[in-house]
């Protein structure tokens, strides 16, 4: 038998790179496909789409496809895999494995992409190991020669971590669990309002077989009363503690009462514990009680902003990370730790993920929580502080109690009154006093003695209960500063014991934070801690790479794009310009670009020239004349609000019109405060929650300390936010003098200008960068 054809090597450092999605479909798979293509397109590689899993490489043939840069248009927005999943039973064999080898071979695929759960990537990795020895086993049977399977000799693998559950160890999320957060999320939040009205209680299951991430997050992010992971099993005794606690609540004045459960919720001796079994319980104590399975809807609809940026800088991560092996390079595994893509060796991530099904079968607890990144731990604290079960060991001696100041500054942004309700709880749980600073500076300068409500009220666990999805601010926010009147305020301070403040809101909370630092010198009432939590959708406060806030913009803008982006698929050759907020950075404008594909972003960090739009309109023009018919997904432009005096997005559609001439026409969009959303998303309220409660440690390390020694600590005024891989404070002395261009309203450096770039790689956008097509 003649040995089969196998396409020629491709030259120099090009590679013939596979992508295939494997394990259960997450909404986001599809933006690391594009990603993975297109990038790949753009490094003078050729791309190969795996259908169906394992099974595609199992079948080979036509389950192999070469990608153009058309064939995956429009995949960003779309939920599910377009290129298909399945278990393969055959992949588990190793002749099945020895098939797929054959079957790249035979394609010439020498690097592998793959996006999927743990399971997945253990395959990937046992394929990996055993690829010599396939190759030897295809030699021997004369399946290949020798000389065919030489160019082979090593196989890159790089895995995606795909899947709802974020059970994968290493990595902070896994593309689709924000997404299917959200899901649950927004089905919590609509039973809440029918448990309310009818002061039901209602047990949720959520989807985690073996991680308790998802149940963890809705618990945090929807201010549930009780909830059960894998990680954390019940105790023994486990229903009279939940009873006390949901009892607690109820008299504390709650109406509701939600109860979630991890489909893989277990006791200490791993017996399962089930949704209607505790409603059995909840209904024994005399509470209406109903279940809500959630099922497959969570891992449905459109992928969450965060998971179409974080599918796409993996997919560009993937593909550099193929560009860059070695044979000694270990098979990576690309994570997010934080707000960083970092590549971690797969062999070790997956070996640790298994040590947590291991851990909990031994009943060893404590190890399972450990192995979990060290966030997940964090939030399981703070959720448990935030139910206000009786915890005395919390409780700080009387003279470590604190008056604690909580305002809201600037404009409303998502996750604000997460922060509050969090503060509040963490506040009346160590033994210190939440008053609430109304309506901003201005609120307290004008209304602090008003009758009979003044602006400075003391708030109760109740008030700020129902606050966990509240959009907006309960509080009330004012962009004024204490500047408008510093003796004022220095004077409310002291006749209201204010000891320390928590400011939350955006670049108007850092300038008057600094301004009241710097009010110090003449105002004793200031020497005291102080910090902010960036809360601002324009995500452009020093001292952070993520203000809480952005992430509900972020969902609200590519909605936006979305319906545009329908719209002109029913019109075809339109091209959409839409005007993004942001103030003066052009953060949200790059990053919903990114989340949609944006054909260019605008920014004031570029501002906008005449040449460039020149460029853009000619290679649009370009496009169109191509075009045969693939381009009915439209065009879109970002524009922030302040990249130009000049060009307003009426303006430049208007120029991308005349231009086409009747073969292509355009429309601009202002989605305004459509932008600031309506209910926060679920990142933006955990990251409140985490956020809002290292703050208060932070701040009361200061407790009875001298107001001199306060001031003398540059750490007393700082900022909280996350940069690269770390979540810590920064002090605001150093902040303002080094790190702040105040008058652009920005961080001198921005960490995220390195990923316009990307917009325009993916978008094939010609001006900025020469695709290779
Ligand atoms: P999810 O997290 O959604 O369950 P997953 O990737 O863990 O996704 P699995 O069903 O465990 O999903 O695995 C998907 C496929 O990966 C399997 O059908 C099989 O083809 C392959 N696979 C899983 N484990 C192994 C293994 N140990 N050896 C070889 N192949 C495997």
């Amino acid at each position: 038998m003649a040995p089969a054809a196998i396409p020629p090597p491709l030259e120099g450092k090009k590679r013939r790179i596979g992508v295939m999605t494997s394990g259960g479909d997450a909404p986001g798979m599809n933006g690391s496909v594009r990603a993975v293509v297109r990038m790949a397109l753009y490094s003078n590689c050729e791309a190969y789409a795996i259908y169906e899993g394992y099974d595609g490489l199992v079948k080979g043939g036509d389950m192999i496809k070469e990608m153009q840069w058309e064939d995956v248009r429009g995949f960003l927005s779309e939920g599910g895999t377009l290129i298909g999943t399945a278990r393969c039973m055959a992949f588990m064999q190793r002749d099945g494995r020895r098939t797929a080898a054959k079957n790249m071979i035979l394609k010439g695929i020498d690097a592998l992409v793959i996006c999927g759960g743990d399971g997945s990537l253990t395959g990937a990795d046992r394929f990996r190991d055993e690829w010599p020895s396939l190759l030897e086993e295809l030699v021997e049977s004369k399946e290949l020669t020798t000389e065919q399977v030489a160019p082979f000799k090593h196989l890159n693998i790089v895995g995606l971590v795909g899947s709802i559950d974020n059970d994968l160890s290493m990595t902070d999320a896994t593309i689709g669990c924000y997404s299917s957060l959200a899901r649950i999320c927004e089905a919590i939040d609509s039973v809440d309002t029918t448990a309310t009205s009818h002061q039901r209680a209602f047990v949720v299951e959520t989807m985690g077989r073996h991680c308790g991430w998802l149940t963890l997050m809705a618990g945090v992010a929807t201010g549930s009363d009780f909830i059960f992971i894998p990680e954390q099993p019940a105790k023994e005794g486990w229903e009279g503690n939940m009873l006390g606690i949901i009892r607690k609540h109820r008299e504390m004045g709650k109406r509701k009462t939600i109860v979630i459960v991890a489909e893989g919720a277990i006791d200490e001796n791993l017996n399962k514990i089930t949704p209607h079994q505790i409603k059995e319980i909840l209904s024994g104590a005399g509470l209406d009680t109903r279940v809500t399975t959630l099922g497959h809807v969570q891992r449905g609809g459109q992928p969450a902003a965060y998971d179409r940026m974080l599918s796409t800088l993996q997919g560009v991560e993937a593909v550099k990370a193929v560009l860059e092996a070695t044979p000694e390079t270990p098979s990576p595994v690309i994570c997010m730790i934080e707000n960083k893509i970092v590549r971690r060796p797969l062999l070790e991530a997956v070996a640790q993920t298994q040590k947590v099904a291991e851990a909990i079968e031994n009943k060893d607890f404590k190890t399972a929580m450990e192995l979990r990144d060290a966030e997940f731990a964090e939030y399981f604290k703070s959720y448990n502080i935030t139910t206000a079960s009786e915890q005395p060991e919390l409780l700080l001696p009387k003279e470590k109690r604190m008056r604690i100041g909580i305002i809201h500054v600037g404009a409303p942004a998502g996750g604000m009154n997460a922060a509050t309700r969090a503060a509040v709880a963490y506040c009346l749980a160590r033994g210190h006093t939440p008053v609430a600073l109304n309506n901003g500076f201005p609120g307290l300068i004008r209304h602090h003695s008003d009758k009979p409500l003044g602006a400075v009220r003391e708030i109760s666990w109740l008030d700020a209960e129902s606050w966990a999805n509240k959009g907006g601010s309960e509080i009330g926010t004012n962009r004024g500063l204490p500047s408008e009147d510093l003796e004022t305020v220095s004077y409310v301070f002291k006749t209201y014991k204010i000891q320390a403040l928590f400011v939350v809101g955006g670049f108007e909370a850092f300038t008057a934070v600094s301004e009241l630092r710097q009010g110090r010198e003449h105002y004793k009432a200031f020497k005291i801690p102080m910090v902010i939590l960036p809360a601002t959708i324009s995500n452009n406060v020093p001292g952070t790479e993520y203000s809480i806030g952005s992430d509900t913009c972020l969902n609200a803008l590519i909605q936006y794009c979305d319906a545009c982006r329908q719209s002109a698929s029913a019109s075809r050759r339109r091209v959409f310009v839409i005007e993004t907020q942001g103030g003066e950075s052009g953060y949200i404008a790059t990053i919903a670009g990114l989340s949609i594909g944006a054909f260019a972003v605008y920014t004031p960090e570029d501002g906008i020239s005449l040449k460039m739009l020149d460029h853009d309109i000619d290679s649009l023009r370009e496009t169109f004349k191509k075009d045969k018919g693939q381009n009915r997904a439209g065009k879109i432009l970002l524009v922030n609000e302040k990249a130009s005096k000049t060009y307003s997005v009426q303006i430049i559609a208007d120029m991308i019109a005349e231009a086409g001439k009747g073969k292509f026409e355009s429309r601009h969009g202002v989605p305004g405060h459509f932008q600031q959303g309506t209910t926060p998303s679920p990142m933006d309220r955990v990251r409140a929650v985490r956020f809002a409660f290292r703050s208060l440690e932070h701040i009361e390390q200061y407790a009875g300390m001298d107001p001199d020694e306060i001031d003398d600590d540059s750490m007393s005024t700082a900022v909280i936010g996350i940069k690269g891989a770390k979540v810590l404070f920064s002090p605001m002395d150093v902040i303002e003098k080094r790190e702040t261009d105040w008058h652009r309203r920005r961080p001198k450096k921005e960490f995220w200008t390195d990923l316009k770039e990307y917009v325009d790689i993916l978008s094939g956008r010609p001006s900025q960068n020469k695709r290779q097509q």
